[in-house]
């Protein structure tokens, strides 16, 4: 974890061919380009010969998936892939994904981005029914479940609907089997999946931007509780889930997690970037000599800032592109000296000058404050803060992972006390409604701004998050 900040979910990746063709170096690309989504594992499964094989590791996608593995698997007709952050279960190789599961009357490969909202109790009952498994996260009793459908119904896409309809919460996957590929998007879509066709190839993805490096076209949006089978001669067949409620886009995917160039249900990223740093002008029309956005996350919103106001946009630092992820480093004081390895002010470019920085988020205020305190000692004469998105205020039970309530900077101090806590001369928060205005035709998940969520939230897994909250003291 980078900071004690929230993890980042993951990136799926499916594809399927009636030729062969390189499916896994194809998903290899194709999670290069979702990277942003999971850096702490990845993987990829494929079917040769009808046996499943799946290679997982530890780190980013090009540390798992050398030159030498990639010829290995050159040819096949499926694979799904994954990269990963660590939401449900903690972070070691054994919880790294595709989950695979081997079983005389189904193997299959199973990659998924999102939480599980019942899955303790699912996972209790399975154990007390004397079933043993092999991970902690949530994603298993997925397999399981399918297996078990499929032991009653001999049919993989009722099998597939059945154990859906029998989960809550988030969930966006990809499934292999030895000749089809399933694409599932929970009831109310918290988390991206879209389609696409390479060739007569057709490819799942959590992020248009992944259908785009490898060349694909785009098809659609898998439909929130929509579940799309694909077999090897190009047949694609979709079934609903139950109770689809067409509403709970995850708003955070625009803010911070998604890449910009990726389109969601139809909205551009980058569109809704520019969109939110038009309306903090809006909010709150501020003199300054230049806006400047905090690499990487708050460029987009500082351009849009810069049209609106027409004050110029110029940078006030360098990022430094070689420095990897800062939690590899051993300790606090080394991970506390990245920040100044990654970031360096432009003393000439800052001196003397009244700056608009504008980031997407402020999550327990180590950023901002150090930012800023950077820009300062370059000489800025003011800094005035703005964020993208309102005070984070709540645990997300669907895929972010919040790791302690408590630490959120906006349960302890309102605007004005985050303001002098990050040593801002003015501090603007964009405000929900104008959040919500980058698609006033999409219902969103806003929970982790309001504590109101889309879906119901089982009292035992609203009861765990406290419990680890009382625990910590
Ligand atoms: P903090 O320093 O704790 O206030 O975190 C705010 C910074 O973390 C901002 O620069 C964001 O771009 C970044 N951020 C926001 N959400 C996440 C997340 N889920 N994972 C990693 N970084 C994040």
């Amino acid at each position: 974890m980078i900071y004690g900040k929230p993890k980042e979910e993951c990136g799926v990746f499916g594809i399927i061919s009636p030729k062969p063709i390189a499916a896994v170096p194809l998903s290899a690309s194709a999670l290069m380009a979702l990277q942003h989504r999971g850096e702490e594992s990845a993987g990829i499964a494929t079917f040769v010969d009808g046996v499943l094989k799946c290679k997982k590791g530890m780190g980013l996608v090009s540390d798992v998936f050398t030159s030498d593995y990639l010829e290995f698997a050159a040819s096949s007709k499926i694979a799904v892939g994954h990269v990963r952050y660590s939401t449900t279960g903690s972070c070691n190789i054994r919880n790294a994904q595709p989950i695979e599961t081997v079983h005389s009357k189904i193997s299959l490969a199973l990659a998924h981005n999102g939480n599980l909202t019942n899955s303790a109790r699912i996972r209790h009952e399975l154990v007390q029914s004397g079933m043993v498994l092999h991970t902690t996260n949530d994603t298993e009793i997925l397999n399981i479940l399918i297996v078990r459908n499929m032991i009653e119904t001999n049919d993989l896409e009722r099998a597939v609907v059945k154990a859906m309809n029998f989960v809550e919460g988030a969930f966006s996957l990809v499934i292999a089997t030895k000749d089809k590929l399933i694409a599932v998007r929970d009831r109310n879509g918290f988390k991206p999946l879209c389609m696409g066709k390479l060739g007569d190839a057709t490819v799942f993805a959590s992020e248009s931007c992944a259908l785009d490096a490898l060349g694909a076209t785009f098809v659609r949006d898998v439909r929130p509780g929509e579940v799309v089978s694909c077999d090897l001669k190009g047949n694609t067949t979709a079934y609903m889930l139950d109770n689809a409620a067409k509403s709970g886009l995850c708003v955070f995917e625009f803010v911070y997690f998604a890449r910009p160039d990726s389109v969601i249900d139809g909205i551009s990223v980058y569109d809704a970037r520019v969109e939110m740093g038009r309306c903090l002008y809006r909010q709150k029309p501020t003199e300054a000599d230049f806006v400047c956005g905090v690499p990487d996350s708050g460029l987009q919103a500082a351009q849009g800032y810069s049209m609106e106001s027409g004050i110029p946009m110029a940078p006030a630092f360098v990022k430094n592109k070689y420095v990897g992820r800062s939690f590899i480093l051993p300790d606090q004081v080394a991970r506390e000296n990245a920040v100044n390895i990654k970031l360096n002010p432009i003393k000439s470019s800052v001196a003397g000058k009244r700056i608009i920085l504008i980031d997407d988020s402020i999550v327990r205020s180590t950023t901002s404050t150090r930012i800023i305190k950077m820009l300062r000692r370059a000489g800025a004469k003011e800094v005035h803060m703005r964020i993208s998105s309102p005070p984070f205020k709540y645990e997300c039970y669907f895929g972010t992972d919040i790791d302690d309530r408590d630490k959120l900077v906006a349960n302890h101090y309102d605007v004005d006390g985050i303001c002098k806590k990050i040593g801002a001369d003015s501090l603007e928060y964009l405000s929900l409604e104008n959040l919500c205005s980058i698609s006033p035709s999409t219902r969103f998940c806003t929970g982790c701004f309001t504590g109101d969520y889309p879906a119901q939230v089982e009292p035992t897994l609203k009861n765990s998050f406290d419990d680890e909250l009382r625990n910590k003291g």
